[in-house]
């Protein structure tokens, strides 16, 4: 596989560079540190800009908010746009799952209203899935969904939403037979979060911030038009969602080496240059030598996509990888920061090394080994379908739900 630019991919390497160069935002970062309605203005406002430029959601069709540009033009895009990828992750989940979900299952006509203000920023989306008993389990879940006329009335509750608190709608999967089997009793919908009925509670996080919520769903009613896919394939349409999802996280993670290169270069070791020690380069050639597995992992997956192919277990080994270097990686930097390493746990200590930004990935990297699939659920993905290893016992599979022993 030839992994250098085509003269046209080098021509819109090229124009991306340029226009950047002459429109990305200038000192956001301190900014972007104030708080969430800062940075979310930040995100939005950056956002906007791109849309109006014709570079938000660069492979999505023109008519859908996008530039009608390929896969591999969207890959290029997110090359060189470098850390400025942080003011985007508002819209992960809108434009990376909640999109391309829409894109098959919504009609024509909720397509053109919901996806060119999902890909501008305007309107912001979140992901409803995961409940208290729920998690790797998904299929387990338990908000219920009860026709009546020509809408749902929808009950139960939601855990770990992220961007709940700011999100105008959400993706949804709920139970409307508890008499099938787990997998075929669900139905998916996506619900306007300022509907009557919804309650948002955040949950702080160790590193400080509240960026995922508790959702409450109290009669919350929800139009037959605004389901996704047919009653009782909520889990097909879910699917949909979830590879993306990781396909997108395994992507869309940069590693810090160049932060961690910077950061090295002022450092000495016995007073030398620690650049210079061996021990410290054989691991910094480490993380590097696992960081080119994964770009090439996701340039095999590019190259699957933009023929059409669905994206395999690829996804799963860059998740996979990615979750674990970032938390290795802050651990060896404030390693060697020694006693400064303790600082600015919040970001917020003036003599904190690089403003804490390891600090930061400290707290916030653990997180990435959990969502979009923990390392266990992945390593199960790659063992029965990569190696085809015997598969996990699902005793539950096929009992009606109702029959599954739950405690509740
Ligand atoms: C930062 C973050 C953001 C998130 N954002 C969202 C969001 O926006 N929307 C949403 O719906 N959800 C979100 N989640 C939830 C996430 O999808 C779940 O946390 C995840 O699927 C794991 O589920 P759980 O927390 O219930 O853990 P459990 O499924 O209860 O797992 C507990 C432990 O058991 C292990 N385990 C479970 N099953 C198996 C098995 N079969 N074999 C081996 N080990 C197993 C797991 O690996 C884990 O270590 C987010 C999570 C995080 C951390």
């Amino acid at each position: 596989m030839n992994f250098n630019d085509s003269p046209a991919e080098a021509a819109f390497r090229q124009s991306v560079r340029e226009w950047l160069s002459a429109n990305a935002p200038q000192n956001w970062k301190e900014e972007f540190k104030k708080g969430l309605s800062p940075a979310l203005a930040l995100g939005k406002a950056w956002q906007a800009k791109r849309a109006a430029a014709g570079w938000a959601c660069i492979h999505w069709p023109q008519k859908y908010g996008g530039r009608g540009a390929s896969l591999i033009e969207q890959a290029i895009w997110e090359q060189e746009e470098g850390e400025l990828a942080r003011l985007s992750g508002f819209f992960f989940i809108g434009q990376q799952m909640a999109g391309t979900t829409l894109m098959v299952y919504a009609t024509e006509e909720q397509k053109k209203r919901y996806l060119p203000p999902m890909a501008s920023g305007e309107e912001v989306w979140c992901q409803l899935f995961s409940e208290p008993g729920a998690g790797s389990d998904l299929a387990g879940l338990r908000t219920k969904a009860v026709r009546d006329g020509d809408d749902w009335i929808i009950n139960g509750q939601k855990i770990w939403t992220s961007g709940a608190h700011y999100s105008d709608y959400g993706i949804l999967v709920t139970r409307s037979d508890f008499n099938a089997p787990k997998h075929l009793g669900l139905t998916y919908f996506f619900v306007d979060m300022k509907s009557p009925g919804i309650e948002v509670k955040p949950i702080k996080q160790i590193n400080g911030n509240a960026d995922f919520n508790e959702v409450y769903f109290n009669d919350v009613r929800i139009p037959d038009t605004q389901r996704l896919g047919r009653e009782g394939e909520g889990w097909k349409v879910a699917l949909t969602t979830l590879m993306n999802e990781r396909a997108g996280i395994g992507t869309f993670y940069k590693s810090n080496f160049k932060q961690m290169l910077a950061e090295l270069g002022n450092m000495t070791i016995d007073g030398k240059p620690a650049l210079e020690d061996k021990a410290l380069r054989a691991q910094m050639a480490d993380f590097y030598v696992s960081m080119s597995g994964v770009r090439n992992i996701n340039f095999r997956m590019m190259s699957d996509l933009s023929k059409g192919k669905h994206s395999g277990p690829e996804s799963s080994v860059s998740k996979l990888i990615i979750a674990k270097q970032q938390q290795d990686e802050a651990a060896f930097m404030m390693d060697m920061q020694n006693y400064a390493g303790i600082l600015a746990a919040t970001g917020d200590d003036e003599d904190a090394s690089q403003q804490g930004y390891f600090q930061q990935w400290f707290f916030s990297s653990p997180a990435l080994r959990i969502a979009g699939g923990s390392d266990e659920i992945l390593r199960n993905i790659l063992a029965e379908r990569v190696l085809k290893l015997p598969a996990d016992i699902r005793v539950d599979k096929d009992l009606p739900f109702t029959e599954i022993p739950s405690g509740v």
